[in-house]
């Protein structure tokens, strides 16, 4: 059985300031052939599981091609989806013909010519390889899928955790439904629910409630007799686009009177919860305040309006500027400013400096914010994450880092790349000991849970402002179904 691995991996926050270029593509590394292997056998990543799944089938020859994998950010521009995805079907094309194609996407990806991009690539990586070929694809939690992405693979399925624990279990599942239809095994059908509703930020948790029941009641459905996977996808409200929201997603074998049963029961019971998927965050002087007055610390804090992991520039001073403000002190924040880490890498380790640092990228992130203290610690800012966190990535370059501490009491990272704060050994690779922190400011939601949720004495998530925002009914949208739910609280489904 001879099988294609690929994949396009990107999530596009159709409101974020800086476009996903070819340039980022490129910066971000194009991983191809026996690299991809190499890079991703041991991680918990999507490719793990399709590389795990193919070793141990016997009769399973797995040939990798290319994988595009950006950190979230803005649209992405027509060159890359073009010059990448080109590549792509030139690959599959050049190295054909094939028994099966596993991909691995993201499905909230967005071009500027192409809203749906992930069911672009399915459409086109069908139409090149034919009908008979088998596709399989596992999408990340966040997917908004589209009927397209839903119709056009044999196999489709999405991660299950949010945080993204699960991304390698998924994919091995997807691989050996795929690898089992080849065999002539089974002949999976699939059913497909798009919800007209969103799940705020929030509350897309999936160890608190409602998600953790939702999700419950998907695994249970998979163990039903003749069903192969059932996906409850959250979506991602920050991608202006017409699938944005919700979707359940059933498949079985041979079946599909019991794949429409699952995917509309878990639909209907996702949609009877809607009020409770919606929430607000604390303010963020409030949320300055209590954990000021917390008698343990670590207290992370979660700025959901710079969400790395949703698409924004990670240079927001809001909640730094607030802290400064209010006097509360003890805190660790990170900021992505290339041009700050430039400054401190030619004034020295151990020199003091006083620059003016984030802020950047825009005025919705804030302004930049003087950062006054002793250089601390240098270096190229790669670091390897041993334990599953967030999508289970491994290795993490955050380009050249300086960590400044200042003399009114904050330790700054400094980051050349915009950095989610999602793994323990971002801050201990700087010389940094997160139990010691008062305050850590982490710039994600959900992200940064599956690192601090052990250590931290309690995680709150800010109302604070910027393209990540979770006050998502303020948005300019001009794509979105409507009406929708909470945009419309009289949406039906
Ligand atoms: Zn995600």
């Amino acid at each position: 059985m001879k099988v294609a691995v690929l994949g396009f991996h990107h999530e596009s926050n159709t409101f974020a300031p800086v476009a996903a270029s070819l340039e980022q593509f490129m910066s971000a590394g194009l991983v191809e052939g026996e690299r991809l292997i190499t890079d991703f056998v041991d991680s918990h990543a999507t490719l793990a599981g399709f590389i795990e799944a193919g070793r141990s089938s016997v009769d399973v020859e797995m040939t990798p091609l290319i994988y595009a994998d950006l950190n979230p950010m803005g649209t992405i521009t027509a060159e890359a989806f073009e010059v990448i995805v080109g590549r792509m079907l030139d690959q599959l094309r050049e190295q054909g013909p094939w028994d099966a194609v596993l991909l691995a996407l993201h499905g909230a990806a967005v071009a500027e010519h192409i809203r749906d991009v992930d069911g672009e690539i399915l459409e086109r990586i069908r139409n090149l390889v034919g009908a008979t070929v088998t596709i399989g694809a596992t999408l990340d939690m966040h997917a908004n899928i589209s009927q397209r992405m839903a119709r056009i693979p044999t196999v489709v399925n999405t991660y299950m955790t949010n945080p993204h624990l699960d991304a390698k279990v998924r994919a091995f599942q997807c691989a050996e439904l795929v690898f089992r239809t080849v065999r002539g095994e089974i002949v999976p059908v699939a059913a497909f629910e798009a919800l007209p509703l969103i799940v705020n930020i929030l509350r897309q948790g999936t160890s608190d409630v409602p998600m953790r029941d939702l999700v419950e009641l998907a695994r249970v459905a998979e163990q039903r007799p003749g069903v192969l996977s059932v996906s409850l996808a959250e979506g991602f409200p920050y991608a202006d686009v017409e699938e944005m929201g919700m979707s359940a997603l059933a498949i079985t074998d041979r079946d599909p009177e019991l794949a429409r049963e699952i995917a509309r029961d878990l639909a209907e019971a996702t949609w009877a919860v809607r009020s409770m998927l919606q929430g607000d965050g604390v303010a963020v002087d409030e949320a300055l305040r209590r954990a000021n007055e917390s008698p343990r610390g670590p207290v992370v804090l979660l700025d959901v309006g710079d969400n790395v992991g949703g698409g924004s520039p990670a240079d927001s001073t809001h909640v730094l500027a607030a802290a400064r403000r209010l006097g509360v002190t003890g805190v660790f924040h990170s900021l992505c400013d290339p041009q700050a880490v430039e400054l401190c890498r030619v004034a020295g380790l151990g020199a003091r400096v006083a620059v003016r640092a984030g802020g950047k990228t825009d005025r919705m992130h804030g302004d930049p914010i003087l950062i006054a203290g002793v250089v601390r610690h240098l270096d190229q800012g790669r670091f390897e994450e041993p334990t599953a966190t967030h999508g289970g990535k491994r290795f993490f370059d955050a380009g050249p880092r300086a960590v400044v501490v200042t003399g009114d009491g904050y330790t700054i990272l400094l980051t050349s790349r915009p950095m989610g704060n999602t793994s323990l050994q971002e801050l201990l690779s700087a010389g940094i000991d997160p139990l010691a922190q008062r305050i850590i400011v982490a710039k994600g939601v959900q992200s940064p849970r599956g690192a601090y949720e052990p250590i931290a004495a309690a995680m709150i998530q800010l109302d604070s402002p910027g393209c990540t925002s979770a006050a998502v009914t303020s948005l300019p949208y001009k794509h979105r179904r409507r009406p929708m739910y909470p945009y419309e609280t009289d949406a039906l489904y």
